[in-house]
C-alpha cells in the first residue's frame, strides 16, 4: 500500500515517525516552524539509519532508501501532495486548531489529517476543519522507532473508512494499533500521567529522594524505567500539558499537577530535551 506523509513537527516525535515512516516504505515530507529544529530533527535521523547499519539492523541500501524517501520542506508550500498529515507540534490546543484550520484550506477533501497529540480532543481539532470525517488521533509512543504501539483515536465524526486507513498504515509501519475513544488522556496518558504526577507529589512532599522514587517502580513494580526519568524522557512541558487536559477535561481534582512540575516548567527544566529536569543529560 504504503503513500504519502507530510509531518508537521520534526521535534523527538515529529522526527521518529518521519523515520519510521520513511523506513517502511512511504514517501515522507518533514517540517518545522523552526528552521533549527528541522535540521536537527533530519539530523537525528540520518545518525540513527547510520547506527542501524553499523549494528547490521539494516543493510546500506535500505538505509540509503529510507533516506531518498525522506524530503525536509521549509513549509507546506512546499509538500505537493500527501495521503496524511501528521502533526506533532507542541501540546497546546489553540496552536494545534491554527495549524488544522491551515491545513484543511490546503489540502484536497481525501487527505486524511491526523494528531500525534498526547491527549487533546480529536473532535475539537475536527471541529475547524470541513472534513471531520477524515481526522483522527495517531499517537505514537516514544521513542517511536522502537516502541511498537499506536493509539488510534476516533473523534465524535471520524468514519470508518479513516479509521481502518490508519490502523492499516500503523501495521504497514510495523507497529501495532490500539483504537481508542476521544475521551481525555485516551488510555495511554489517563493512566501513565496519575503516576507521573503522584511521583513529583510524592518528591515534592519529602516522602523519598528522586532516585529512591524511582528504584521502587523500577525493581518494585518491574517497570523498565522510573517515573521521574520517563518524565524528563517525556518532557516536563509535555506532562504538564497533558495533566492540565485532564484536570480541564473531567474537572476532577485528582488530575490537578503537582506544583513542582509547574514550578521546573516554569524554570525551563523540560528533561532530556533542554539538557535538565529531574537528572541532568
Ligand atoms: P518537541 O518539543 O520535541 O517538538 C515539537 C516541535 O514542533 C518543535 O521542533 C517545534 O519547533 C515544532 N513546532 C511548534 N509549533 C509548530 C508549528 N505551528 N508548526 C510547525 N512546527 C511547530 O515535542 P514532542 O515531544 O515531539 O511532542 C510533540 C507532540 O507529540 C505533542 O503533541 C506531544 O503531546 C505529542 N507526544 C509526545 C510524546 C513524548 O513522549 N514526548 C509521546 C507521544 C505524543
Amino acid at each position: 500500500m504504503a503513500g504519502t506523509f507530510f509531518v508537521i513537527g520534526a521535534g523527538q516525535m515529529g522526527a521518529g515517525i518521519a523515520e519510521t515512516a520513511a523506513t517502511h516504505g512511504f514517501v515522507v515530507y518533514l517540517t518545522d516552524a523552526v528552521a533549527e529544529g528541522l535540521s536537527r530533527g533530519v539530523k537525528g535521523i540520518e545518525a540513527r539509519l547510520e547506527r542501524n547499519v553499523e549494528k547490521g539492523r539494516m543493510s546500506p541500501e535500505d538505509a540509503r532508501a529510507a533516506l531518498a524517501r525522506l524530503h525536509p520542506v521549509a513549509s507546506i508550500n512546499d509538500v505537493p501532495e500527501a495521503d496524511i498529515v501528521v502533526e506533532a507540534v507542541v501540546e497546546n490546543e489553540e496552536v494545534k486548531r491554527q495549524l488544522f484550520r491551515e491545513l484543511d484550506q490546503h489540502f484536497p477533501p481525501h487527505t486524511i489529517l491526523a494528531s500525534n497529540t498526547s491527549s487533546i480532543s480529536i473532535t475539537r481539532l475536527a471541529r475547524v476543519t470541513t472534513r471531520p470525517d477524515k481526522v483522527i488521533g495517531m499517537h505514537f509512543m516514544n521513542p517511536v522507532p522502537v516502541m511498537v504501539l499506536v493509539e488510534v483515536i476516533r473523534g465524535e465524526l471520524t468514519d470508518d473508512q479513516t479509521v481502518r486507513r490508519v490502523l492499516d498504515m500503523a501495521r504497514e509501519m510495523g507497529k501495532t494499533p490500539v483504537e481508542a475513544h476521544d475521551y481525555p488522556g485516551f488510555v495511554a496518558n489517563r493512566i501513565l500521567m496519575p503516576m507521573i504526577n503522584e511521583a513529583v507529589f510524592a518528591l515534592g512532599e519529602g516522602v523519598a529522594d528522586r532516585d529512591a522514587i524511582d528504584t521502587v517502580m523500577k525493581l518494585g513494580m518491574n517497570h523498565p524505567m522510573g517515573p521521574l526519568t520517563l518524565a524528563d524522557f517525556i518532557g516536563l512541558d509535555t506532562c504538564l500539558a497533558i495533566l492540565e487536559v485532564l484536570y480541564e477535561g473531567f474537572g476532577d481534582p485528582k488530575y490537578r499537577p503537582a506544583p513542582l512540575l509547574k514550578k521546573m516548567v516554569d524554570a525551563g527544566l523540560y528533561g532530556r530535551k533542554t539538557g535538565r529536569g529531574f537528572y541532568q543529560y
